[in-house]
């Protein structure tokens, strides 16, 4: 047996045979010919892995389809190109220029230090990989499973995913990779369990089809284990089973108060697929669906590919209700086309609603996207963030109902399937709800920046937190005036941020009145358990 420790990157126990993708051989008998010939063969790889990525792209759909659209981009960009074109010049011969170049600018990108950019490099790693393995004459066809396994890998690369069955990728294990790349968050939303920063010795051919056991909590791997840890690990595997399974019956459960009032259990989701795993695991509805993630990409997204979008959450959430908030970019989530560069203050400054007086032309066609998908599906509910102002408020909703009467106008819609509420996360929003409550049909508190905002604590700053408290008597009070306004103006009121999935805060959002929580939809099967329990030691005592 041989033990190593890696770094836990998505929890979860397994045990099954390795396969191993090893990509490291490279350079293998390489001869350099003249320098325009060198240039000649490299134009000549471009275009054909080019040509490789429009077929891939053929077949592929959602994000699989934007990575293999950004390699197409990259495969164009200039600095790379030019980075590529002067090592060859200077007589590296095209594939190791390729090899250089990708170096070194993978490494700018991860000096840089954003983390979006860093967990890029991995898409370009595959793509300057295929063609390195086009100019050494390399077969690009991924490997395939055709059994289960735990795939053992420098590291996971998106076209593996695409090639992947993965009801077959029983783990993975990987020498590179870190905790945010691409595999892993994969990885931990479709709950395989991975281990990266392994020693890179367990690349080892040899290691095909030998047995291994994967921890995915503490990192440890045990290739060829011996009876006792095989045997732990079984015993583990059985018990996680039985208790998911316990976890499981939890799923349909409701809980009633003992005023007979019902709390409503939703998801908070980022598209389709989160959003099938949600309804799946029992959310009784989609709370909070992040329509930036479509404008945090590469390129702004088009009307068709929102339509398309939105449509698909609809159909996702099979008959559940689902709330879309219009895209909410900037502060913590800026998006380069859209967000205002170098802002003093981005938490405080032009982000979410407030971008309407800049972008008119994105907010209604995303508004349009969404009237004709809820004419064509069902009727949604659709939030606006980052309100302060009733002004803004006043202002959205006029270009919105504009946008629709001109669609029903046109004949494009024939119903008018929006139900309009807005986001709660300003202490300015909480205070004058009476007056917002005017214009919309439901409140959802973002307890994420409502904390924020009204503890003067940014919420992606570790140094602020010990200011930073969901449960703070200034946050509670403000969410009892929202609740309070909401219940006189006869609207609904949900609670949609982080802390609505901690069982304490959880606990006093209902005592103020709240009967709705969305959250991450690994949340809601334990924080059924926490109330159900403590509403039944309630009844017994
Ligand atoms: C919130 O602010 O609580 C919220 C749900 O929105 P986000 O975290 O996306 O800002
Ligand atoms: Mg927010």
């Amino acid at each position: 047996m041989i033990k190593y420790v890696g770094n836990a990157a998505s929890g979860g126990l397994s045990v099954g045979k390795i396969k191993v993708i090893n990509r490291r051989i490279t350079g293998f008998k390489r001869v350099v010919l003249a320098t325009h010939r060198e240039k000649a063969l490299y134009e000549a790889a471009v275009i054909l892995a080019k040509d490789e990525l429009h077929r891939l792209m053929m077949g592929s759909d959602g994000e699989h389809r934007d990575i293999l659209n950004f390699q197409l981009v990259m495969l164009d960009d200039f600095g790379l190109n030019r980075m590529i074109q002067e090592h060859i010049a200077a007589d590296n011969g095209a594939a190791r220029s390729v090899e250089m170049a990708m170096e070194e600018y993978c490494q700018r990108l991860k000096n840089i230090g954003d983390e979006y950019l860093m967990r890029r490099t991995g898409d370009i790693r595959d793509v300057l990989g295929r063609l390195v393995d086009i100019l050494d004459g390399r077969s690009r066809e991924r490997f395939k499973l055709t059994e289960p396994a735990v795939i053992v890998a420098d590291e996971i690369l998106p076209s593996d995913l695409a090639s992947i069955d993965r009801r077959y990728a029983l783990g993975f294990i990987t020498a590179g990779g870190s905790y945010q790349s691409h595999a892993n968050i994969i990885a931990r939303t479709m709950g395989i369990p991975s281990v990266c920063g392994v020693d890179s010795e367990i690349l080892n051919p040899l290691n095909n089809g030998r047995k291994v056991c994967l921890d995915g909590y503490s990192g440890e791997v045990f290739v060829n284990p011996n009876d006792g840890t095989l045997a732990l690990f079984n015993h583990r595997i059985l018990q996680e089973k039985r208790a998911k399974l316990s976890l499981m019956a939890l799923k349909e459960k409701k809980i009633v108060l003992s005023d007979g009032d019902h709390v409503e259990i939703y998801a908070n989701c980022n598209d389709p697929q989160d959003i099938s795993m949600a309804v799946n695991n029992g959310a009784a509805g989609i709370g909070l669906v992040r329509s930036e993630i479509l404008f945090m990409k590469q390129s702004l997204p088009t009307f068709d590919s929102q339509l398309e979008f939105y449509r698909s959450c609809i159909q996702a959430a099979d008959g559940k209700p689902v709330t879309i908030r219009t895209f909410d970019v900037g502060a913590d989530k800026p998006a380069g086309n859209v967000s205002v560069d170098k802002e003093p203050n981005p938490a405080l400054g032009v982000r979410g609603v407030r971008l309407q007086y800049i972008h008119r032309e994105l907010f209604e066609t995303q508004i349009k996207a969404l009237y004709i998908a809820a004419d064509m599906e069902r009727p949604i509910n659709v939030m606006i963030p980052m309100i302060s102002l009733e002004k803004d408020v006043k202002d959205y909703l006029d270009m919105a109902y504009g946008v629709r009467d001109r669609l029903m106008a046109d004949g494009v819609i024939k119903t008018d399937g929006i139900t309009w509420g807005i986001m709660i996360e300003t202490p300015a929003a909480a205070l004058i709800s009476d007056v917002l409550a005017k214009y919309v049909s439901f409140f959802s508190i973002g307890t994420n920046d409502l904390t924020q905002y009204t503890l003067a604590a940014d919420r992606v700053n570790v140094g602020a937190a010990p200011y930073y408290d969901p449960m703070h008597p200034a946050v509670l009070k403000l969410m009892e005036i929202t609740v309070e306004n909401a219940r006189k103006a006869g609207i609904k009121v949900s609670v949609c941020g982080e802390s609505a999935a901690d069982v304490v805060c959880a606990k006093a959002y209902i005592d103020i009145g709240i009967r709705c929580l969305s959250m991450a939809q690994n949340a809601m099967i334990p924080i059924k358990r926490h109330l159900t329990e403590e509403r039944e030691k309630t009844a017994v005592r």
